[in-house]
């Protein structure tokens, strides 16, 4: 595996390399999630890339940014015992110019939930996505493919509508949400917990196994079910529980198949996420 920190680097090293490429972006701090998306390119593509970067113009005043885990060694033992190709991890100065074209999230998609929760997150995250994806495709390889967790639905969604809106030449691999045992999705963000917090973070899962037993006695009213969760989200603080289709548009009743059940929280000072595609 080559570790690469430069642009020029990246360009010169990945010229070398012949046919598909897969590629996974990242910010670091790797887990279980993380190293499936990894896996998944390994299996499917004859070169892996992954970029570790923590994207500073995604991130809101007052949010993580400095706090964010930064574990730049065990990250790359993990990355090579996995097979990565190269690593690329560029600095904040190789990524961004002072005055910079800026992309927007889109007027309604990028503007609910997470979008409003944290405006502005999604045209930072956009952007270093574009950026990072014409870098790693720069050399035309045969075929191109980026990887993204559903753990961050609205993300994944946004990512393939820019792919579709601006005509990149990528496939991109939506993969499943990596858990712990006790149901808790893997996020860098939970280190984050103490044990009491940890503890009261199962509510999530909890409350999307119950919109799960709900739909599964065919209860399909969306209001119904969303109170159901309300129920058993206890000891956090709800920013929201919503159902959507894949398009991102509100919904009344679930549509098997076409059903994303999303919910957010803060456990003490740390903010999560989790969703349940049906
Ligand atoms: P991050 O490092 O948080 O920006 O995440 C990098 C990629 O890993 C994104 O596509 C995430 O959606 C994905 N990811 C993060 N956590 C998980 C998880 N628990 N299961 C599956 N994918 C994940």
């Amino acid at each position: 595996m080559i570790i690469v920190n430069d642009i020029e680097e990246l360009l010169k090293e990945s010229k070398k390399l012949k046919g598909s490429v897969g590629f996974v972006p990242t910010m670091g701090a790797l887990h279980k999630g993380h190293l499936t998306l990894i896996q998944k390119a390994r299996v499917d593509n004859d070169i892996v890339i992954v970029s570790i970067f923590v994207n500073p113009t995604q991130f809101l005043e007052g949010e993580d940014l400095d706090a964010y885990p930064r574990k730049e060694e065990a990250d790359s033992k993990i990355c090579k015992l996995a097979g990565v190709d190269i690593l690329f991890m560029p600095s904040v100065e190789m990524m961004y110019n002072s005055d910079e074209l800026s992309i927007t999230a889109p007027a309604i998609r990028g503007f609910i939930l997470e979008g409003t929760k944290r405006a502005g997150h999604f045209d930072g995250m956009l952007q270093i996505v574009m950026k990072l994806l014409n870098l790693i495709s720069y050399n035309k390889p045969s075929s191109f493919r980026a990887y993204f967790g559903k753990k961050d639905a609205q993300q994944l969604v946004l990512i393939q509508q820019m792919v579709r809106d601006y005509f990149l030449n990528v496939e991109i691999v939506p993969c499943d949400i990596v858990r712990d045992r006790d149901g808790l999705a893997l996020s860098s963000r939970n280190v984050y917990l103490s044990k009491d917090e940890r503890g009261r973070a199962l509510s999530l899962s909890r409350s999307l196994k119950s919109a799960t037993d709900m739909i599964l006695k065919k209860e399909f009213n969306v209001e119904k079910i969303k109170k159901e969760m309300l129920l058993s989200l206890k000891d956090v603080d709800v920013e929201y529980v919503e159902l959507v289709n894949r398009q991102f548009q509100p919904i009344q009743r679930v549509e098997l198949g076409n059903t994303i059940i999303l919910v957010a929280v803060s456990v003490g000072k740390t903010r999560l996420i989790d969703n349940l595609w049906i």
